[in-house]
Parts: C-alpha cells; structure tokens; sequence
C-alpha cells in the first residue's frame, strides 16, 4: 500500500476526534479527502500507473476513503448532538428563580364605578352617549325649564366661562342633564340613554363635595311610562349596584326639569340600617335624583308633550362609589393614593 495511505489510515481517527466542533469537522474532513489531500493525488496519480497496478490502489484509495467517511459521520453526528443541546441549555428557563414583583394598573375607582353603573343600564337595553362639557346656558338651563331667575345660575353655584345671553352664555355644565335635550333633539322617541360625564360646580372642597365630580345620567321617553316605571327601574339598579338585599326609598323633592320629583336614598352599605360613620346614622344614603320629565322639558326640544312620558335620573358618581365602598372622604378618590386605590382591584 502506498505508504501515504497508510499514514493516513494510521492518523484520520486521531485527526477527526480531535474536532472539536462542526467547523473543526469540516477542516478535518477537507485536509483528509479534500482536492489537497494524499488520498486525491494518488487518484490523480493514478493513471500514470502502470495497468494491472491501477485497480489494487484503486481498491485501496476507495476502502481508506470509505473508511474516513464512516469515522467523520459518526464524529459530525455527535457533534451535532452536542450543539442542539448546548442551545436547548442556553435556553431553557428556570421556574424557580425568584421573579420582581410588578405593580398591575388598574382601573381608577371612578372609572369602574362608571362602567358598573352603565353596564347595569345596557343590560336593560339602555344605550350610552356623552356630551359637552362646555355647555351654553339654554342646555343647561332653560331647555331643563330652569329660568333665568332660578338660584342654581347665579355665580355662586355655577362656573361660566362667558356671560350672555342664554343661547351665548357659556359655562361648565353643572350636571349632565343638558344632554337629555341634545339626546332628544337627535333621536326621536322612544328613547332609553345613559350618559356618564363630568360636571362643575362652584362649591369648596369638603368631605362630601368637589368642585368636579362625575354623573351619570339616564332618560327613558315612550308613549306610556310610568313613575311605576321609573321606580321599577331604579329599585333593580340599587339591587344590582349594591347587592341584592339592598332597600330604596323615595322623598319627594323639587327639580325643575321633573314633576314629581324624588330624591332616592338606599340602605346603608356600612351599617345596613343600624347607623355609622358612612351614612352619619340614620341607615339611609342618598344617592340620586330622579322624577318624571316636565312637559315643558319636552315642549322644549320639539317633542308632542302630549304624545310621550318619560322619567329621568341622575346619580353622582364619587357618592356611589363612597356608599358602595364605605368611604367617609371625597379625598380618597381624587388624591389618587395607589395604597387606597389598590384595595378596590
Ligand atoms: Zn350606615
């Protein structure tokens, strides 16, 4: 045999499980039975043989050849394995290490007050709109049969960005009435809307009041709709809201854009009855407003006052949420303390 065969027989094995990695191989590979090695210049040779030389080295060229391919095969396919283990390695996570514990958002508190209370209505097919909270004085006024002379415009409860006439006059809404006229000006009746927003009052921060604060209002007009209605209605609400062994009662009280009107007080969330902090004793909350839509309110946008009744309400967002969740303060919704809010996940 030639002996650069034999050297090479002798020395592949050694050569090849020494590569330590694919490229290593490759290298290993090209200087064993590349066009460079000895194993392709005694092919290359081979025709300068003489004939009945040529088929015995042949023979030999091909077993060590052979021989090598076998030895880097078995090597690449360990290697291969090694690889796709390292990276399984490298990339396998470990549950155990202890993580960083991140603070979640979460909804403010009046925003999923909001969404409770409006979701409550469109389950009773209400639907939801929103409106201005610059508002011009016949919205807020006199479409809601306010009139000029009514104690709630004058300055002193009112905040207004421009003095006028009622169609120029331009405040900050002071409820969310104003788009129970709007509403009804664009859709004919029947009609069944909640509207949550923002209103503005003149009043000083105390633990009960804020000169911004948040309603939702509510609308219902048809041809046949009761206070029965009204008070079916708002009894389900409190029931839903506050759960469901919760009590109503209705005080009459004056609106000038209902009549009759009536105040609705629940039981109290704190004590249910037996008097605390929250209800300040006597085991009632109020928590809104309501009554049955003036004629003159319809009148006002154009619908036949004699064709449709209606009721409307309107409830105060931040006292809900007080009443539901047994807040003694105001504060505690606006400071925005993540230590109180983070309670009412
Ligand atoms: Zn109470």
């Amino acid at each position: 045999m030639d002996p650069r065969l034999e050297t090479l027989r002798t020395q592949a094995p050694g050569l090849v499980d020494d590569a330590d990695s694919l490229e290593a191989l490759d290298a290993v590979e090209q200087q064993v039975v590349g066009r460079a090695s000895p194993i392709a210049e005694i092919r290359r040779g081979l025709g300068q043989l003489p004939a009945e030389e040529r088929p015995i080295v042949g023979r030999a060229v091909k077993e060590v050849a052979d021989e090598i391919a076998v030895l880097v095969d078995r090597r690449r396919s360990v290697l291969e394995d090694e690889a796709e283990t390292a990276l399984l390695a490298a990339d396998a996570v470990d549950l155990t290490v202890p993580m960083d514990e991140r603070a979640t958002g979460t909804h403010h508190l009046i925003t999923s007050t909001i969404d409770e209370i409006v979701d409550i209505f469109v389950g009773l097919g209400y639907r939801v709109a929103d409106g201005p909270e610059v508002e011009t004085g016949w919205y807020n006024f006199d479409a809601l049969n306010t009139p000029a002379d009514h104690p709630a415009r004058a300055e002193s409860d009112t905040l207004y960005v421009d003095f006028g006439e009622p169609e120029d006059e331009m405040l900050l809404r002071t409820q969310t009435s104003p788009m129970q006229a709007r509403y009804m000006q664009d859709h004919d009746p029947p009609v069944h809307v909640v509207v949550p927003g923002r209103v503005f009052r003149n009043e000083t921060l105390d633990a009960t009041h804020s000169p911004v604060f948040h309603q939702v209002e509510g609308l219902a007009v048809d041809t046949d709709i009761t206070f029965g209605d009204l008070k079916g209605t708002l009894e389900h609400f409190a029931r839903e809201f506050f759960g469901p062994s919760t009590g109503t009662r209705f005080r009459p009280h004056f609106f000038p854009f209902t009549e009759p009107s009536a105040e609705v007080d629940v039981t109290c969330f704190g004590c249910d009855g037996s008097g605390c902090k929250v209800c300040g004793g006597p085991g009632w909350v109020e928590v809104l407003g309501c009554g049955m839509v003036d004629p003159a309110v319809f009148d006002a946008v154009g619908y036949d006052s004699a064709g449709v009744t209606g009721f409307a309400f309107g409830m105060g967002v931040e006292r809900m949420a007080m009443a539901r969740h047994g807040l003694t303060h105001i504060r505690h919704l606006w400071e925005n303390d993540l230590r109180v809010l983070g309670q009412f996940r």
